[in-house]
């Protein structure tokens, strides 16, 4: 087996700029953690506004050439460099469970779920097309094409390490944008792997410039009031999308937000119980539940709620919870000892408020950021846990009477990313599925992502949908010609 320190000590731990890896000013690092044990794995360089300045002044400079690129040069950089993704599955897998914990199952299903936006988006790189009509009166031709919509901000969270920059990077160079790009702080390790990557299949310098940070708000910053930078693609928190939101108003540029979510996970009376626990597993446990996408609350209809309780503890009960990398584990770590805190507040203020602990519901001991699977009974829908996101493996159960009042609970949040419906009703599903405030349904399914899908929220989960056939629009302005008819 590859020795994950030597692929570690492999990757390029530095900036890259204008396609030159290099230090940070003054050569400053921070530190990686690997968060299964606490140790530290790898020193990046820490990126200051100074260097953040250089980034996206070479982003500009290079904007107007790469803009003028064939698409069909674009389409095969992108097409090689998801051949090399798979090619390396392996070790971009076994890096990535390194930074982030997840286990090596999950982590291979990222690489391949993370590889495919390369693929989906080189073969829209030479389909952009355009459009050709005449005015109502008749007089003019109206010649409509679409342009990139110049250097972007792309801003990613440490969840997904790969997938979150490829949803961006990948619509990004298919439309011909040249960007900078801010990974997480605590898994910038995969991200780098990535930029070897697409150096290797071609990509031209200043096209790609990675600043790695602990200080987010002031490169980013840089960028946002740069005047350089035209849109900005951001992935995390609410919290920081609005503060992005704000500081895109300065210079009026483009936005698309991947926000938080808040899931529901509604099991009607006739579901086929079976298919909703497994259902529940991959909504509530991919990710250690450290999902945007991640089913935060369960609604189930009285009459089954204590058979669906009890198999979901019992299937939750049966995991294995350890470092990802170690066989037969398929529950890691959470990323960091804030993020397990926030779950034993959010448990304890629950049972406070007389849920029952059904299983798990007690913090693990170290080294390593453990949380087991957890099921909680007889939650209060006052309970913390209703609205906020748990970002763990705990599944709060409430129990509904009518299909009416579980749509009721599932819409009063202000998130709206995604909902699960189970139930075999076909105007059941069909009502629910188009009453319920998302972006996305899953309907007897606890999986919604691919790249095919254009995937992303409403109300305060986002603006814009990555993936899809609109996924490259975001990066895309319309100009159009007026031409009088002679
Ligand atoms: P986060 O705290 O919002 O961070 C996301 C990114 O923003 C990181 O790169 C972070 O840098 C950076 N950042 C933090 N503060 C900033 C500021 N003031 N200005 C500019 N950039 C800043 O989110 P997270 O904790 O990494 O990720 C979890 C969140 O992401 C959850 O809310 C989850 O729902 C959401 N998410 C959404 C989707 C989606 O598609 N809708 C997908 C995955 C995750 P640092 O790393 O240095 O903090
Ligand atoms: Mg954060």
């Amino acid at each position: 087996m590859t020795d994950v320190k030597d692929l570690i000590a492999g990757i390029h731990t530095g900036l890259f700029i204008d396609g030159k890896w290099q230090d940070a000013e003054g050569g400053s690092t921070m530190n990686v953690e690997n968060p299964a044990t606490g140790e530290v794995i790898a020193a990046v360089a820490d990126g200051s506004s100074a260097d953040a300045r250089r980034a996206i002044e070479t982003a500009g400079d290079t904007q107007a050439d790469w803009a003028r690129t064939p698409p069909r040069t674009r389409s095969e950089i992108l097409r090689r460099a998801y051949d090399i993704i798979m090619d390396r599955a392996e070790e971009l897998a076994l890096i990535m469970t390194s930074e982030m914990g997840k286990p090596l199952a999950e982590a291979r299903g990222e690489v391949a779920y993370g590889a495919e936006f390369f693929r989906w988006f080189s073969e829209e790189a030479v389909r952009v097309g355009g459009d050709q009509t005449t005015t109502g009166d008749g007089k003019n031709r109206i010649l409509v094409s679409k342009q990139p919509v110049g250097p972007c901000v792309l801003v990613t969270p440490w969840n997904f390490p790969l997938a979150m920059g490829t949803r961006k990077i990948g619509p990004a160079i298919a439309a011909g944008c040249t960007m900078v790009f801010k990974p997480a702080g605590v898994t910038p390790l995969t991200s780098l792997a990535l930029v070897d990557i697409l150096v290797e299949a071609g990509l031209p310098p200043g096209v790609l410039n990675v600043v790695t940070t602990s200080s987010s708000s002031s490169v980013v910053g840089t960028w946002m009031n740069s005047g350089i930078a035209r849109k900005v693609s951001f992935t995390g928190s609410t919290e920081v999308g609005k503060i992005l939101i704000g500081q895109s108003a300065d210079n009026v540029m483009r936005t698309s937000m991947e926000l938080g979510g808040n899931a529901p996970f509604v099991v009607c009376r006739d579901a086929d119980l079976d298919k909703a626990v497994d259902g529940a597993m991959m909504a509530k446990l991919r990710n250690m539940g450290e999902a945007c996408t991640a089913a935060n609350r369960f609604f189930v209809h009285r009459s089954i709620a204590s058979d669906f309780t009890s198999k979901l503890a019992e299937r939750m009960a049966a995991r294995t919870v350890g470092n990802g990398t170690e066989d037969g584990v398929d529950v890691g770590p959470l990323i960091d000892a804030d993020g397990v805190a926030k779950v034993e507040a959010l448990v304890s203020d629950a049972v406070g408020r007389g849920a029952t602990v059904v299983t798990g519901g007690t913090k693990q001991d170290g080294p390593g950021y453990f949380y087991p699977p957890t099921v909680l009974a007889d939650v209060n829908p006052e309970s913390d846990l209703m609205d906020t996101e748990i970002f763990g493996p705990v599944a709060p159960v409430i129990t509904f009477d009518d299909e009416d009042e579980a749509l009721r609970l599932a819409n009063a949040t202000p998130w709206g990313l995604v909902g699960y419906l189970f139930t075999q009703d076909v105007d059941l599903a069909l009502r629910l599925g188009d009453e319920m405030e998302v972006g996305m349904v899953g309907l007897n399914t606890g999986l919604v992502s691919n790249p095919a899908a254009p995937f992303g929220g409403i109300k305060q989960s986002g603006l814009g949908r990555e993936g899809g056939k609109v996924g490259i629009e975001e990066f895309l302005e319309y100009k159009y010609l007026a031409i009088p008819k002679t």
